[in-house]
This record gives C-alpha cells, sequence and structure tokens, in this order.
C-alpha cells in the first residue's frame, strides 16, 4: 500500500508520541503508518516503538478496526465467491498436542461446508499443522490461489500456507513484535490474527481460544478479552465469527509432536480417537456447522468414515501418499511413574517444550523439524499409576536430546494420593 500521494504524509515521529501519551492515532494515520512500513519508509525501529505504545496504552476499539482494515488492505483478499458451498474456517491461538486442525477441516467438509484453511508453521513449544502434514510423503503446504479455490471446490476443504501476499503488513511486523517484546498484547495479536483470516477471505470463523500453562494466553480474563476482541473485528468486517475458550492446562490427546499427531488424528477419523481430542473437535464443529447454517451432526460423520474420506482426499489433492508409512523416529526412551498414586498433573508446558527439545519444535523459523521426533502420553491426569509404569514414550532422531528433554518434564509431573478434580475442557462460548 502507497502513502496518498496529494495527502501529505504524517510524521512517524508524531504518530509514536501521541500513542505514548495515550492519545488516538487517526483512520488515515493508521492506513498511512501500516502502508509506509510495509513498504519500507517507516524503519524497524520507529515502528517497533509505536508497537511497545501500543503494548503499554493499547488501541480504541476504532483504532483497532482502522489498524485491522489496513493490515488486510496491505495484501491481496481472496475472493472465494467461486466457492458454492458456506465457508468457514477455524483458527486456534496454539496449544500442545493440538492437532485439530487435521480432523476438524475434513469432518466440516463432510457435512456439507468449505473450510479454507491457510496456516503457519510451529515456533517455540506449540507445534505447527503445516509442519505435521508435511511428514506425509508428498504432501505440499504450497498451494496457488486457483489450486486452493479448486481444492475447496472439489474436495471441501484444502490446509495450505498462506501466501507472501496475504497481509505483507503483519508478517514484516510479527517478525518484529517477535524480537522486540510486543508480542503479548491484545490488540496486536487479535489484528494480526483476524486480519490473515478476513484476508483469507472465508465468510464464517471459530475461534480456539486456549486458555491455561501450555497456551499463549494463560488467564481466563485474557484469554476472554482476546476471545471478545477476535470476536467484534470479524463482526465488524463482515466475518460470522464465534469463540469458545478451551483448557490447555495439559497435552490434548495422546500424541505430541509432528508425524505421531498425523497418526492420532487418522486413529481419530477411524472412530479411536482420545475423548479429549473427540470433545474438543466434535465443539469446534458443531459452532462451524452452525455458522454455515448447516444442520447435519459431525458425530455421524466422525463415526461413519465420511469425515476419513475427505481427509483422504484432501491429502492426495495436495501431492500426499494418505497411505504410505509415516517416518519413525530412531531412539526411544521411556520415563516411569517415581510412586504409586493418582496422576494429577502432566504440564502442557513441560510437555510441549520437552517434545520440542527432541527436535519436534524450532526455536527459529528457519530451523528444520524432525519429523519422527516427539512424546506420547500413556497416561493422562485422572488415571490410577503404579510405581515404575511407563508414563511418557520419548522419541528422538538425535540420542543427545532426551537429557535436555527429561529436564523439562522434572516438574511437569505430579502423582499424588487423591484423584485430580478434571475440569470441564470447554469453558465458555463467545459470540457477537
Ligand atoms: N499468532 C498470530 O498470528 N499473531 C500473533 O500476534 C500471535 C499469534
Amino acid at each position: 500500500m502507497t502513502p496518498v500521494p496529494d495527502a501529505p504524509a504524517p510524521d512517524v515521529v508524531d504518530l509514536i508520541r501521541v500513542k505514548r501519551d495515550g492519545g488516538a492515532l487517526t483512520d488515515a494515520d493508521i492506513r498511512w503508518v501500516i502502508g509506509a512500513y510495509t513498504d519500507g519508509v517507516v524503519a524497524d525501529e520507529q515502528m517497533s516503538a509505536l508497537a511497545m505504545a501500543i503494548f503499554f496504552r493499547g488501541l480504541a476499539p476504532a483504532e483497532l478496526r482502522a489498524w485491522t482494515d489496513a493490515m488486510v488492505s496491505s495484501g491481496q483478499r481472496l475472493d472465494l465467491t467461486a466457492v458454492a458451498a458456506p465457508t468457514v474456517d477455524k483458527h486456534s491461538t496454539g496449544g500442545v498436542g493440538d492437532k485439530v486442525s487435521l480432523i476438524l477441516a475434513p469432518l466440516v467438509a463432510s457435512c456439507g461446508a468449505a473450510v479454507p484453511q491457510l496456516s503457519g508453521r510451529g515456533l517455540g513449544h506449540t507445534g505447527g499443522t503445516l509442519d505435521k502434514l508435511e511428514t506425509i510423503p508428498g504432501w505440499r503446504a504450497g498451494l496457488s490461489a486457483a489450486e486452493f479455490v479448486s481444492m475447496l471446490r472439489s474436495v471441501g476443504c484444502a490446509i495450505c500456507a498462506a501466501g507472501a501476499d496475504l497481509a505483507p503488513a503483519d508478517r514484516k511486523l510479527y517478525a518484529l513484535r517477535d524480537v522486540t517484546g510486543t508480542v503479548e498484547s491484545i490488540p496486536l495479536i487479535a489484528s494480526s490474527i483476524m486480519s490473515k483470516k478476513i484476508a483469507e477471505g472465508t465468510r464464517a470463523l471459530v475461534l480456539d481460544v486456549k486458555v491455561g500453562s501450555g497456551a499463549f494466553m494463560r488467564e481466563l480474563g485474557a484469554a476472554r478479552e482476546l476471545a471478545q476482541t477476535m470476536v467484534r473485528l470479524g463482526a465488524e468486517h463482515g466475518v460470522r465469527t464465534t469463540a469458545l475458550l478451551t483448557a490447555m492446562d495439559v497435552p490434548l490427546g495422546r500424541a505430541v509432536g509432528n508425524a505421531v499427531e498425523v497418526q492420532e488424528s487418522l486413529d481419530t477419523l477411524r472412530g479411536e480417537g482420545p475423548a479429549d481430542l473427540v470433545e474438543v473437535t466434535l465443539a469446534l464443529a458443531r459452532e462451524m456447522l452452525a455458522l454455515a447454517g448447516l444442520d447435519t451432526d459431525p458425530a455421524a460423520a466422525l463415526a461413519d468414515g465420511r469425515a476419513l474420506a475427505v481427509y483422504r482426499a484432501m491429502i492426495a489433492g495436495q501431492g500426499g501418499d494418505p497411505d504410505a508409512p509415516l517416518p519413525v523416529a530412531a531412539h526411544v526412551q521411556v520415563i516411569e511413574a517415581a510412586e504409586s498414586g493418582w496422576l494429577r498433573t502432566l504440564d502442557a508446558l513441560a510437555v510441549g517444550t520437552a517434545a520440542w527439545r527432541l527436535g519436534a519444535g524450532r526455536a527459529r523459523k528457519e530451523d528444520p523439524v524432525s519429523a519422527g521426533a516427539g512424546i506420547i502420553c500413556l497416561a493422562k491426569p485422572g488415571d490410577r499409576v503404579e510405581r515404575g509404569q511407563p508414563l511418557l514414550e520419548l522419541r528422538a532422531d538425535d540420542a543427545t536430546r532426551f537429557g535436555r528433554a527429561r529436564e523439562a518434564l522434572a516438574a511437569g509431573i505430579g502423582i499424588g494420593p487423591e484423584p485430580p478434580v478434571i475440569e470441564p475442557l470447554v469453558i465458555e462460548r463467545i459470540t457477537s
């Protein structure tokens, strides 16, 4: 986006001062600063100062709307009108063992909606959907806009990498926030996520806002505020949006990693999924189908193999072989229960960090990930365990990684004489 030639360009230092001192930026200021930053006219150090001022001062609803508009307009907005079925997507704020997208996209497509899912790679202790799917031999994440639309028309869903022209302002700003301590700002997170979803062209969206130790938002109040902010932004931009707040204190399902999560997704599509993963997936599917105006029971589509058939078509449509064996790690170690009792805690952050250290995740966005590395949780909180019983199976291609992974888990496993209280997985629903 280029600055309007005949309007005097604002002085970026003045805009930083306005925000620093608690004032409000105008729509024109915001349009200009986002466009000028995308074009390289506003320097990284100036944008970092502005992001820090926003971190402390926030953005009023009108500013946030203009900020999000400007991020969407910095690139292309996909046109999905050629897709006959109602479009509805899901976005998760990220959790440990969160492989829901792999099951949900084909499930909802098998019920008659079209699911246009532009996804990302993982950074830190939460995994990325593309990293998981890339463990399937032949599968490719890159689709052109025409291929994406064609998949939506023929299969009903596609999960692929966002192109460089989708909200490029966010791509640049997110990388800058990552290195300037300005990621954890509700207006900046909300505008970052929603600008990409609005630009993707979906007409409806369900947000899975994770809450707990393994989530971006650890506190319920902050998660609720983020969800409300995103739901409002969706409504303001013509995207019908609902959010579910879901628990992320314990890994979702039993598998944490890349190929191991693909395998667990397949098991779930074959009707053999762990109860917590099935519960969250069906809750999100019901919300998506309601927004799409479809009255179909997703539990039936999961049970009778319709969702599995769409999954296979989705993988094959992107070059993957759904029957090919998945990569397996070279080395396995087991962590056993140190005492008998009830497993009370299996901390999501500890398990996510351990899986990351085993090679399943990356520290910098250019790092490779190991396809086979990860963790299988052989017991979950609420299970009775005996001393010496295997609790976790750690998998790695590089045996030197086990030590640091074990260190991450040291304080993450709690066994006690009483069974724990198991809190509900779906905590709250937020609509506009
Ligand atoms: N995910 C995003 O896409 N943006 C953020 O700012 C945080 C998480």
